[in-house]
């Protein structure tokens, strides 16, 4: 495996490949849930590079960025048992004086973009650079950042990429438990606590068909065991908020804290 940490460099390496290119992006300290994304990609494409860095447009002021799991040695042991081609672990992908990032409409300023503001514009323009270093036929995320992947999906169209963007399940812990780099800062207590929102999201799966959006979020409020529940939003799948639920264009989104640790889940009904 190629260990990669320039653009220009990564670039030449993929023009020197013959061969489709699957492309998975991550900010590092890989866990399962990557490895899914890395596993399809290796199964889908005869190359397949993934992307470590932590993007620092993407995090507010005051948010974690400082204290963002790494562990650079485990993530290329991890790549290279897989069998990822090259890894892309750049330094830094901005200049200061940047004049043409990916800023986006309302979408990205509702749910998790209301509670992050700006979020989204580093999102999408830390995922078109990498897209345009790493030109791949494919490219995999997680279902787990649901709003995320819709926005990165309708990026792509918008701006008329070859690329194909994927989506993939969210893979749990055996209890349920949604699978993220920010689960280590959980103590017991709170691991504990944060499989309410497994449970809560459950709950609205199991009684979708006879409780109305009001009774279910009702209801979520006496399951739910976070510090702070910041929101529980009923969408379709293009994140415009709906009164009813629709049979497969349905997404339920819930975000929150534990002490300062902010988790989010989803279910796709
Ligand atoms: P991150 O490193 O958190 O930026 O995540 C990199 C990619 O992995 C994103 O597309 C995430 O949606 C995806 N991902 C994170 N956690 C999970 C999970 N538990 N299951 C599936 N995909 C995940």
């Amino acid at each position: 495996m190629q260990v990669i940490e320039n653009a220009q460099d990564l670039k030449k390496f993929r023009k020197s490949l013959d061969s489709d290119v699957g492309f998975v992006p991550t900010m590092g300290a890989l866990h399962e849930g990557h490895k899914s994304l890395i596993k399809r990609s290796i199964e889908q494409n005869p190359y397949t590079i993934v992307s470590v860095y932590v993007n620092p447009t993407q995090f507010l002021e005051g948010e974690d960025l400082d204290q963002y799991p790494k562990d650079v040695e485990a993530d290329i042991k991890i790549c290279e048992d897989l069998g990822v081609d090259a890894l892309f672990l750049p330094q830094n992908l901005y200049t200061k004086d940047e004049i043409s990032l990916v800023a986006p409409k309302v979408k990205g300023y509702v749910l998790e973009g209301h509670f992050r503001p700006g979020h989204f514009n580093g999102v999408l323009s830390v995922v078109m650079k990498l897209l345009n270093i790493v030109n791949p036929q494919k490219a995999y995320f997680g279902k787990k950042d649901a709003q995320q992947y819709i926005l990165i999906r309708q990026m792509a169209k918008d701006l008329f990429l070859d690329t194909k963007i994927i989506g993939l399940p969210t893979l749990r812990d055996e209890d349920g438990l949604a699978k993220s780099s920010r689960n280590i800062y959980l103590n017991p207590l709170q691991r504990k606590k944060a499989l309410s929102l497994y449970k809560s999201l459950q709950f609205i799966q199991n009684n979708i068909n006879s409780l109305s959006f009001e009774q279910l979020t009702k209801e979520i409020y006496s399951i739910i065991e976070l510090d702070e529940l910041q929101y529980i939003a009923f969408t379709d799948y293009k994140l415009q908020k709906i009164k009813q639920y629709k049979k497969d264009d349905t997404l339920v989104t819930m975000a929150g804290f534990l002490g300062t640790t902010r988790l989010i889940d989803n279910l796709w009904l």
